[in-house]
């Protein structure tokens, strides 16, 4: 494949960029986009096709954010273009039930065997705000238990010590999340069981809940330890509480089941999206019925949505989770072994201390030789080496996350080609990764 000679050339970008920031604040609607923990100018995209991106200056990338986990097919994938477009040539929202619904919670229900219902909403944040709502509505208890390092969205009970841009941005939880709102949260370190039997010894009948990721994705690929989650389960059990199984990033990737797939583990709760939206705003929360059966119209919790289970975003859900076949999920798994083996090889030969780790089929590229099994473990990675090694890949033509505390996402459109364009950048960026100096 010929390099795009353009590559490195934002001009369009960097105007586009600067008109934003005089509209929205900091030029970007979510805040990782902005590049602030890379530098640089973030790409405008203007078209994805498979397995790549072109930009607003015309210069190609192989995508390996797929939208931050949505794009497993790659993108404008014809099944799922076709059924938005069917979809959106009837109506774009009617704000009544329709049959797209039922088919959607239907297909998530035949996938996550513990799952016996599905509320669709609109976003990740609303489906876990919406599942700590009726845990606690069920429940009767205030308190919360999550771990260091893992995003659940932008609720504001779980912003403290998160991943994802959280973490990017160094923020230990947000101006604007109150005492009282924060209070009832206890931040624990992940895949610390020990810690999680102190909270409980602490505060028994108080908790409404533990969530977790069900394996973790946003302070990097950290999967959980053997036995952890399971352990969590029990410790729910055992005092009352419920285990919500936060698999906005898993679910319908790393299996057709997601982690639950690969583990085998049931949450009383769980929350979807990303994935199972196709690419548009839908997501959703569930799982055993008598607690579903706790939600208005049928219970007390009351929880809603103008524009929930709208069609178009439904059809788009639908037609990916039916096209993502046993084929999708073993490309899936074979290109995240292939680049994470790309990596290990450039790095290794470049002389640069790292790690790759997986949590199923999301990769993560760590600068230590540490395991790392936590968030603490993740922020001691040499993180300054980052910027340098992801600039000399976007220069060259790969498109990787912007912020050293993402799992790196793959799809099953990556083919022979887009391994050649990454083949050949990484050892570039290797050796900027071992000249970078940082703050060492
Ligand atoms: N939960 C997890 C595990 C996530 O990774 C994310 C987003 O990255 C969310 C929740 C929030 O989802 P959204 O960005 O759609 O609000």
């Amino acid at each position: 494949m010929t390099a795009n000679v353009e590559h490195g050339v934002a001009r369009r970008s960097q105007a586009l960029f600067e008109r934003a920031a005089e509209a929205i604040p900091g030029g970007v609607n979510s805040p990782v986009r902005a590049f602030h923990s890379v530098g640089g100018t973030p790409r405008f995209m203007v078209r994805g096709e498979g397995p790549h991106l072109w930009d607003a200056d015309g210069n190609r990338y192989v995508d390996l954010v797929s939208s931050w986990g949505p794009m497993i097919l790659g993108h404008a994938h014809p099944e799922v273009v076709a059924a938005v477009r069917a979809a959106a040539g009837a109506g774009l929202s009617f704000g009544t039930p329709t049959e797209g619904e039922i088919l959607l919670a239907e297909e998530i229900i035949a996938r996550v065997e513990p799952v016996e219902q599905v509320r669709l909403v609109n976003s990740g944040t609303e489906a876990t705000m919406s599942a700590i709502r009726l845990a606690r509505g069920f429940t009767g208890r205030r308190m919360i238990v999550k771990f260091a390092g893992c995003y659940h969205g932008h609720v504001d009970a779980l912003l403290a010590q998160a991943g994802s841009g959280v973490a990017t941005l160094g923020l230990p939880t947000s101006p604007g999340v109150t005492g009282a709102q924060a209070a009832d949260t206890l931040v624990l370190p992940y895949n610390d069981l020990d810690a999680v039997r102190a909270a409980f010894a602490e505060h028994p009948g108080e908790i409404a809940c533990v969530i977790t990721e069900a394996a973790a994705g946003n302070m990097g690929a950290v999967a959980p330890d053997a036995g952890f989650n399971a352990a969590l389960r029990d410790l729910c059990h055992a005092d009352g509480a419920l285990l919500v199984m936060d698999e906005v990033m898993t679910g319908f990737r790393v299996s057709r089941s997601g982690w639950f797939g690969l583990e085998g583990v049931a949450g009383d709760l769980y929350t979807f999206g990303k994935v199972m939206s196709g690419g548009l705003p839908a997501a959703a929360f569930g799982g055993r019925a008598d607690v579903m059966a706790r939600l208005a119209p049928v219970g007390p919790v009351y929880q809603a949505g103008t524009l929930s289970g709208n069609p178009v975003a439904v059809a788009a859900g639908l037609a990916s989770l039916r096209a993502a076949d046993d084929a999708v999920y073993a490309a899936l798994d074979r290109n995240a072994r292939r680049l994470g083996d790309l990596f290990a090889e450039s790095l290794t030969a470049a002389g640069v201390p790292h790690r790759v780790q997986y949590a199923g089929n999301l990769v993560s590229v760590f600068f230590t030789e540490e395991p790392v099994r936590d968030f603490a473990g993740a922020q001691a990675a040499q993180t300054w080496r980052f910027p340098p090694f992801f600039h000399a890949l976007l220069d060259r033509g790969v498109y990787g996350p912007p912020s050293a505390f993402e799992a790196w996402f793959v799809n099953a459109a990556l083919d022979d080609a887009a391994f050649e364009v990454i083949a050949a950048a990484l050892p570039h960026a290797a050796a900027a990764a071992a000249a970078s100096e940082g703050d060492k």
